[in-house]
């Protein structure tokens, strides 16, 4: 067991970091306050070939592995960008997933380059108004006329559609009472957010309001047979090859949102002085800082373990939702202790917290919530009974 990282996992730490620090805290309050996406953030990161760093080299990318981008990802966060920052590279690393794995020779170069340039910017749709966690409930229809599909329903809170060009969309195949296994039966569709029959309304929400979630309308989209990605009704199962690195994804994020916050609380807590001495002496404000560290430490190694065993080809659902589950409640709890160090301040803009406070608080929901992580790990990892 190796607890070090490679000479080129800490240049990526560096690298990252001193890009990411060319963004103070100030662009990432503008961002969110006047909810304009951070273009030129992306297009620094797209320039210096980030957005690429888990498409293969064949496709304009880095062909790094997961472990790398939770590594862009965690310090991406740890710089204080937040899910303001994280989301938009974020949504160049998985959903091109499925089109890497399964998509076709034709489709990896119609696409891949394009994401790896930031040329391209792709959302995703699974997630219905009547079908969150249980996927399978999606109602969303694609019907096969000839040598297209034609697709009607709607998806919520797809994110980044407003300013991407695709989006990787799940739509049945076969209606759900016609299939022998409910997660059979459902497809992945690159769809082209131009196309005819397609309306966008944004929703308005808690936090990370520069990157925007959306009401995706479909109404007949008429969508080519050669933008389905992967073989047809097989959608479930190649989304689920990639949703274990998402979650390590998104546990890296929290974790570095949380390292963003302990280094404002403990600054915070060095110069404040009340009562004639800096407020960091109280222990009641010290131990929290110190738990909430030391928390933020075991949710990353269960990111890194997790990460190496997905980079290793092991099963790592497991592994994959404790770190989920861990990084969000230790980001949250590391937030909230940094708030709550800030006193009333903690409740101003001018001091940061806040947003990451906000921010925060999406991962405890999406992309999994904490309720169907832990069912996971009932389930799976303790032998429990099945629960829903
Ligand atoms: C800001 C934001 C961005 C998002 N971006 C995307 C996106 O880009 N694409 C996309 O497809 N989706 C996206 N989502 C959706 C997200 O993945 C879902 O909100 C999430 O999966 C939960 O589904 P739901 O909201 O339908 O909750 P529901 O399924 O309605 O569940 C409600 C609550 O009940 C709990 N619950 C349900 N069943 C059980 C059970 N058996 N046991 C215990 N608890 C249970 C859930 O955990 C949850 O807390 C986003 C959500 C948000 C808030």
């Amino acid at each position: 067991m190796d607890f070090n990282l490679t000479e080129e996992q800490e240049m990526i730490r560096t690298q990252v970091r001193e890009l990411a620090d060319t963004f103070d805290m100030e662009y990432w309050r503008d961002c969110d306050r006047n909810h304009e996406y951070p273009h030129e953030y992306l297009k620094t990161f797209a320039e210096a070939g980030w957005l690429g760093i888990a498409i293969p080299e064949a496709y304009g990318g880095a062909g790094l592995d997961i472990f790398e981008a939770c590594l862009l990802l965690e310090e991406i966060c740890a710089s204080g960008a937040g899910t303001t920052g994280a989301s938009p590279v974020h949504f160049a690393i998985f959903p091109p997933m499925p089109v890497i794995k399964y998509g076709t020779e034709e489709q990896k170069q119609r696409f891949l380059p394009g994401v790896a340039s930031g040329e391209l910017k792709v959302g995703f749709g699974v997630t219905e108004p009547d079908a969150g966690t249980d996927t399978t409930r999606i109602s969303t229809y694609a019907e096969k006329v000839g040598d297209e599909y034609i697709i009607t329903g709607q998806k919520v809170w797809s994110t980044n559609i407003k300013h991407a060009q695709r989006t990787l969309l799940l739509a049945r195949t076969t209606p759900y009472e016609q299939v022998d296994k409910k997660t059979l039966g459902m497809s992945l569709f690159m769809l082209d957010l131009e196309s005819e029959g397609i309306e966008r309304s944004e929703i308005e929400k808690l936090g990370r309001h520069a990157v925007d979630s959306n009401i995706l309308t479909l109404d007949h989209v008429r969508v080519p047979a050669y933008d389905l990605i992967g073989e047809e009704g097989q959608g479930f199962y190649h989304l689920l090859a990639g949703l274990n690195s998402e979650r390590l994804l998104i546990a890296a994020e929290a974790v570095g949102i949380g390292r963003a916050a302990i280094d404002i609380g403990v600054k915070y807590a060095n110069e404040r002085v009340v009562f004639n001495r800096p407020i960091g002496m109280n222990q009641g404000l010290q131990f929290p800082l110190a738990d909430a560290h030391s928390k933020l430490i075991a949710a990353q190694l269960l990111v890194y373990k997790g990460a190496t065993m997905f980079d290793q080809g092991q099963s790592c659902g497991a592994e994959a939702n404790m770190a989920k589950l861990r990084a969000a409640e230790a980001g949250f709890e590391a937030c909230d202790v940094a708030l709550q160090v800030h006193g009333g301040m903690g409740y101003a803009s001018e001091y940061h917290i806040e947003r990451l406070w906000r921010e925060i608080r999406l991962y405890k929901l999406a992309p999994v919530s904490q309720e169907m992580a832990l069912s996971y790990i009932g389930q799976h990892v303790l032998g429990l009974p099945k629960s829903y």
